[in-house]
């Protein structure tokens, strides 16, 4: 090793622990940073490092659970694991990952690497990562201002895979935009999918970004729709179908406490109540095969696996259940929609959107989602909330659906806590995740207080 590199990696590390002592925490991107500008090959040395395969998970939904899995799994079969956390799959925090997981002589020990890579930033990280297997989500439609239309998202991936040197795809075949890019990209690629259809009218409501053919711009049938455009699709006209998936999901039954599922002759019991989770856990499963891991420990991780990633966190304050979801595009909200109205108890749900960068600046995808739904969801209330709560009513209106605004989170809580059902859904969006999750702990803490 240079020992320009180790100096490097020494510095960046060093700052790192100063701005956590002085900052308290945060500037996980920081040390990828100056990393990165003192030595512009730093991804690649660092990431050539990795003993045996790396992963890069791409995709519009279910990046990360799809890569916590992952990495879940390897670790449960005794390997070293890099990941990147939540938050730094641009290029600044895929490097800082590599740099926080030296030892102190600014090596790596690890025999395999699990990393999120962002859209946006996958023209750049790809190439320099150069991974053995990337693993494609699906692509749909997202933060609208960031990617432009979905049209946008599959030229920059297509791009970004085609800059790639030889590697192997793993693609959502039900996800008709994957198939194509992996057709005319230039590398050896494997398909995932579900052959049954299990999902339900509300989760699977009309949200087809792409039902044209993008080989010949004929409209695409579908024996059936999952969600969004995934499903069994085939185009009359030029004949593109959707493939046999290699490593199929069936016998599919979802609970209240989770699903079981097979796939080949394997048999999975899994905490996943969503739909879309059975899709991630089958990505993270399949690219543990095509890797050639037979992976003994799968069954006993996955049935163990907690979902929630802090994204789906419930609490009970004052008597109260508050379950807070994540969603931040059309697909997201609509499954958490019909999440809510699973749940045939009195209820009352909030709804924040922000409208930060991480959020999207441009909120006209609420249009997107089929908000009536909400009509049938035995709601007490629905509370719209964040810096664009009162787009979010206006979409409500055009749906005849009452909603109240309120700025003051905190007090609107209290009063959900203190005065109405006892059930509490809040929906929100990116950047209003870990600050609702940060008030529900102190909520939680001055609840515990009360009751002593
Ligand atoms: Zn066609």
């Amino acid at each position: 090793m240079s020992l320009k590199r180790k100096m490097v990696i020494k510095f960046a590390k060093w700052v790192s622990s100063t701005s956590q002592k002085i900052r308290g925490g945060q500037g996980v991107t920081l040390p990828g940073y100056i990393a990165r500008k003192l030595n512009p090959s730093i991804l690649t040395s660092l990431s050539s490092d990795v003993r045996k395969k790396t992963f890069v998970v791409l995709g519009t939904n279910g990046k990360t659970t799809t890569n916590s899995i992952l990495y879940h799994a390897l670790t449960a079969e005794g390997q070293k694991v890099i990941i990147n956390k939540t938050g730094s799959n641009m290029m600044n925090g895929v490097v800082s990952s590599f740099v926080l997981a030296t030892d102190k002589n600014g090596e790596l020990d690890a025999d395999y690497a699990c990393i999120e890579v962002d859209e946006i930033a996958s023209l750049t990280v790809l190439p320099k990562i150069k991974p053995d297997y990337l693993v494609l989500t699906n692509i749909s439609r997202d933060q609208l201002d960031r990617f432009g239309e979905v049209d946008i998202t599959f030229q920059k991936l297509k791009e970004a895979i085609n800059k790639t040197p030889k590697m192997t795809l793993l693609i959502n075949g039900d996800d008709v935009l994957s198939y194509t890019l992996a057709k005319e990209s230039k590398h050896d690629f494997i398909t995932y999918g579900i052959n049954e259809q299990i999902f339900d009218s509300t989760s699977r409501s009309e949200i087809r970004e792409s039902i044209f053919c993008r080989k010949c711009g004929h409209k695409l049938e579908y024996n059936f729709f999952h969600y969004g455009q995934l499903g069994d699709y085939h185009c009359p006209h030029c004949g593109l179908t959707r493939p046999e998936a290699a490593y199929a999901a069936s016998n599919i039954h979802l609970s209240e406490s989770g699903s079981t599922f097979d796939v080949g002759d394997r048999s999975f019991t899994t905490g996943a109540k969503a739909p879309y989770n059975i899709y991630n856990t089958l990505a993270a499963y399949a690219a543990l095969r095509i890797a050639g891991l037979e992976a003994p420990h799968f069954e006993n991780m996955i049935a163990h696996y907690d979902y929630g990633n802090n994204r789906e966190s419930v609490f009970n304050i004052g008597g109260t259940n508050i379950q807070i979801h994540l969603a931040k595009n059309p697909i997201g909200f609509q499954q958490k929609i019909s999440l809510v109205l699973k749940d045939p108890n009195p209820k009352d749900v909030m709804i924040l959107i922000n409208d930060e960068y991480q959020d999207g600046e441009d909120v006209s995808w609420l249009w997107d989602v089929d908000f009536q739904y909400l009509a049938d969801a035995n709601a007490n209330s629905i509370i719209a909330t964040g810096k664009r709560g009162y787009d979010m009513r206006l979409r409500l209106k055009y749906e005849d659906i009452p909603c109240e605004v309120s700025l003051d989170l905190e007090n609107t809580i209290r009063d959900c806590i203190e005065n109405r059902t006892d059930n509490l859904y809040l929906i929100v969006n990116y950047t209003g995740l870990y600050s609702t999750n940060a008030l529900l702990k102190n909520l939680s803490n001055d609840y515990a207080g009360k009751e002593d």
